[in-house]
């Protein structure tokens, strides 16, 4: 209670709809369980002495859409037991029907055995046809029921490719999360020492993001990162994988790609971030630009996933020493003196 009246009192001292997602999001703000999303509303509120529709909307999508997959996971968790339970109720009454179907056929097998005359035969065959029909018409009910758990189980099957997708997906950016990005590279990388294939990643960092969080605020750095992660989108293409691989952080893994290629592919992704004037969506205000440092590796012989990972993440350090904007591969004067560094 004491939370809902909270969520209640935010509402109305904010003269907000009172519509369920709005209740949702203060009510979580009173409970303090998501910090980031008390964090992100007292920024704002600090900063605009308000919540606009769009920030709240931004704010549930990015926020609170997590709960909801533990949600439907929860639910069609719950129906996938329950039409389990129905399938094997159903399997069991098949099972019990057939043996007595024929025991009922024994028993009639012997009783023709000893039928003598006329009307004992006619008993028997009466006997037979009514089991028969009783049998025919189970089996109906039984197929009727079997098509309605087959329809049941192919939307099950739906919503939990839907579910799985999503629990693949950064829901900020939409491109693949960590956990999308970890089991792709796995896979790139056996790919690629099976084939013998080149295989490139590019790791980026967004050039002083805490500083531009720190000028325009949180829901404003959300929005640019959206917009990194829409330029990475533009520029890669075919059985490249791009994700979210942390914060302001974000990898592509380029399969059948050498140093040369990956480069030029990294180039141009810096230049489409770099190209793109930033723009206050409510207030039209010019925020400038951001720059984004890029560091790149190739997989090569003795290699795993962690040192190609290793050796891209040097590179985007060196990347930055170097003064940021800029693309850092393991070929680099700058990525050698990095290393040097790092030996003495
Ligand atoms: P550098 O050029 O060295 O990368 O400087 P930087 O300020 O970008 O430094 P760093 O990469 O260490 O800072 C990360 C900052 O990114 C911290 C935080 O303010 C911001 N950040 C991380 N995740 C998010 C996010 O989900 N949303 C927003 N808006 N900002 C984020
Ligand atoms: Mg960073
Ligand atoms: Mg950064």
């Amino acid at each position: 209670m004491a939370f809902a009246e909270l969520a209640l009192g935010q509402i109305r001292s904010l003269r907000q709809t009172a519509i369920p997602r709005n209740y949702e999001i203060w009510y979580v703000y009173a409970t303090g369980y998501n910090p980031q999303l008390n964090k992100v509303i007292n920024e704002t509120l600090a900063r605009n002495g308000k919540l606009t529709e769009a920030d709240l909307e931004q704010i549930y999508e990015t926020y609170l859409s997590h709960i909801k997959t533990t949600d439907r996971i929860d639910k069609v968790g719950a129906r996938v037991i329950g039409e389990i339970d129905d399938v094997m109720l159903l399997i069991d009454e098949a099972l019990d029907m057939s043996t007595t179907y024929s025991e009922s056929l024994s028993g009639v097998s012997k009783k023709l055995a000893a039928a003598i005359d006329r009307d004992q035969l006619k008993k028997v065959v009466d006997t037979l046809v009514t089991t028969t029909r009783d049998m025919r018409e189970t089996t109906k009910a039984l197929e009727a029921r079997l098509a309605l758990s087959k329809a049941e189980i192919s939307n099950l099957q739906h919503s939990l490719e839907a579910i799985r997708a999503e629990s693949l997906t950064d829901p900020l950016t939409g491109l693949g999360n960590r956990k999308y990005f970890d089991r792709s590279l796995e896979a790139a990388v056996a790919n690629a020492l099976e084939t013998g294939e080149p295989l490139s990643l590019l790791m980026f960092d967004i050039d002083y993001f805490k500083s531009f969080n720190d000028s325009y605020g949180h829901l404003t750095g959300d929005q640019v990162l959206r917009l990194v992660g829409m330029s990475l989108k533009q520029s890669i293409k075919g059985q490249d994988i791009t994700a979210r691989y942390g914060g302001e952080e974000f990898a592509v893994v380029l399969p059948n790609t050498a140093l040369r290629q990956a480069l030029t592919v990294a180039d141009h992704i810096r230049r489409a971030v770099m190209s793109k004037e930033l723009k206050k969506k409510s207030t039209g205000e010019i925020l400038g630009r951001v720059t984004i440092s890029v560091g790149v590796s190739m997989l090569k012989p003795g290699d795993d996933m962690d040192s190609l990972i290793e050796r891209a993440d040097a590179c985007l350090y060196a990347a930055k020493r170097a003064g940021r904007n800029r693309v850092v591969c393991e070929a680099d004067p700058e990525y050698a003196a990095e290393t040097r560094g790092q030996v003495a």
